[in-house]
């Protein structure tokens, strides 16, 4: 085992779990053990919300212009700690490091608009009548829960940890069971950058840790980003106990190519989107509707699937049920009529014999009804279906129930405008294969990819991690007084 035993981390310390029951991490490089992971107790959780509410007395008070100072001094931590960082994530998610790189890179730019919630979250004040004033402010809801999956470990937490915690809230971290080093590391570098005990805390588990959050009633507002069955039961869950919940699930990501689409450049954006990160996206393209003859452009997404070499510049999926998962869907595909035009079954890395790795993989005449169509396989596979026109591309892209991206190639603005305007998801590329909106603009799906209201990242974020006060003031007691002062 290279790593000991996880701990939790608790006020501000590295603590062992109550528990008994651990579960091992795993290198999906190679398959050996990194470390064990704790399911931790309730007692556990209990002991992390404690810390957390008796940090909130003294870190909601805190002007908004002090706390922010520990995360300009996060960010140049995460820079400078930036070939670490993408080592633990490389072993523990087995993506490449270049794409581990990436994910850091990311989580600095979210740290950075973190930084600028101060020039944001400024209040209105207007008078409303002779003397009276009214004005809001943004105050923290309280303790907060993070659930995180195990495809970015940095940036995921990122996304919510930054600016959670610079609006004034105290939070509860919980890390996929897969991926739980990286979390550590971030903790670390908090605590080196000046965050106080309790602010952050993290607490390992799986399922049951889960359900416990939901429950608590010490934690008021819960975000989870992970597949969408489990989003179901999150929402549902914390949403029963009275908690705000924004919950963003799965996703099946269609690009329509349009015949007119740059060849080299859509093959590449097609390519990259669905193997970048082994497929292991939520903004990864799955679907590629063909609308007329675009055989040039599927011939030369063959031909820079190939370029893609397992081990070198195609990191391992998670885990070995994940790699049987995902060569099961390209089995089954074939059976039912499927092309298989790139196969990346049985895929072997040399030195890497224990590793779970899937090559690139391209399958043409899928049909709308094969589960390759309809379900998300998160792997670094591409289905392509044909359409004739963009009318029934958008029909396919429509009747599907996720809603987290969608992508058109083409060179004509005008039908660009077309399908931005009927796609039904909540992210759109046009030309970009994995269209993720950089701050401020925020980031979240419609339809089954995202339970609740506004998104998890930029401006959207503040309505989430915030209360609004609307405080209505008159001191001029000479002032006329009518109906409303
Ligand atoms: P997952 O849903 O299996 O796990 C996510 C979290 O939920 C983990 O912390 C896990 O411990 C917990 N969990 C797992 N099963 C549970 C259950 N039955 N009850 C309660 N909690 C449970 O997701 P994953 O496999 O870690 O991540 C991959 C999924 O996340 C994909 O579906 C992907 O599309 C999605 N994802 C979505 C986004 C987005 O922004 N919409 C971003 C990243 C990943």
């Amino acid at each position: 085992m290279k790593y000991p035993e996880i701990k939790n981390f608790v006020n501000g310390k590295f603590i062992p779990s109550k528990t008994n029951k651990f579960l091992d991490v795993l290198a999906p490089e190679d398959g050996s053990v990194l470390s064990k992971v704790p399911l931790s107790s309730n007692e556990d959780l209990n002991d992390a919300v404690i810390a957390a509410q008796k940090a909130f007395e003294t870190w909601s008070k805190t002007p908004i212009k002090e706390r922010v100072q520990i995360f300009y001094r996060y960010r140049t931590l995460l820079e400078k700690n930036m070939l670490e960082l993408s080592k633990l994530i490389q072993e523990e998610n087995g993506k490449t490091l270049g794409e581990a790189r990436a994910e850091i890179e990311k989580s600095m730019e979210l740290t950075e608009f973190a930084c600028s919630l101060p020039q944001l979250i400024g209040g209105e004040v207007l008078e409303v009548s002779s003397g009276v004033e009214c004005r809001t402010d943004n105050y923290p809801v309280g303790v907060v829960a993070s659930i995180v999956p195990f495809n970015f470990p940095s940036m995921v937490p990122n996304w919510t940890i930054p600016n959670a915690i610079v609006l004034g809230n105290t939070m509860i971290l919980k890390p996929s069971e897969s991926v739980p080093l990286s979390a550590i590391k971030i903790a670390e570098l908090l605590k080196e950058a000046g965050l106080p005990d309790g602010v952050l805390n993290i607490v390992n588990g799986d399922k049951e840790m889960v359900e416990a959050i939901c429950d608590h009633p010490g934690i008021v507002a819960v975000s989870f980003v992970g597949s969408t069955k489990v989003a179901k039961i999150v929402y549902a869950r914390a949403s029963a106990s009275l908690k705000r919940v924004l919950a963003l699930g799965g996703a099946k990501n269609h690009l329509l190519v349009l015949p007119d689409a740059h060849p080299i450049m859509t093959a590449t954006n097609v390519t990259a989107s669905m193997s970048g990160c082994a497929g292991q996206r939520c903004m990864a393209a799955s679907v590629m509707v063909a609308v007329g003859d675009v055989e040039n452009i599927i011939n030369q997404i063959c031909v820079e699937a190939k370029k893609i070499i397992p081990g070198e510049n195609l990191g391992a999926v998670i885990s070995k049920a994940a790699q049987q998962r995902i060569e099961n869907y390209i089995t089954e595909a074939e059976k039912q009529g499927a092309k298989i035009l790139v196969d990346g079954r049985n895929t072997i890395v040399k030195g890497k014999e224990g590793g779970f790795y899937v090559g690139a993989t391209v399958i043409d005449f899928v049909t709308r009804d094969m589960s390759v169509a309809k379900e998300e396989i998160f792997g670094p596979v591409i289905s392509i279906i044909r359409a004739k026109d963009v009318d029934e591309a958008l029909a396919i892209e429509n009747a599907n129930p996720y809603g987290n991206a969608a992508a058109v190639f083409t060179q004509d603005g005008g039908m660009a405008r077309y399908v931005i305007n009927r796609a039904s998801a909540g992210m759109i590329g046009v030309n970009i294969g994995v269209p993720v909106p950089r701050e401020p603009f925020s980031f979240g799906g419609w339809n089954d990819s995202k339970f609740g209201v506004g998104d998890l990242t930029g401006k959207s974020s503040i309505g989430f991690w915030t209360k609004l006060k609307k405080t209505t003031t008159k001191w001029n007691a000479e002032a006329k007084t009518n109906w409303m002062s």
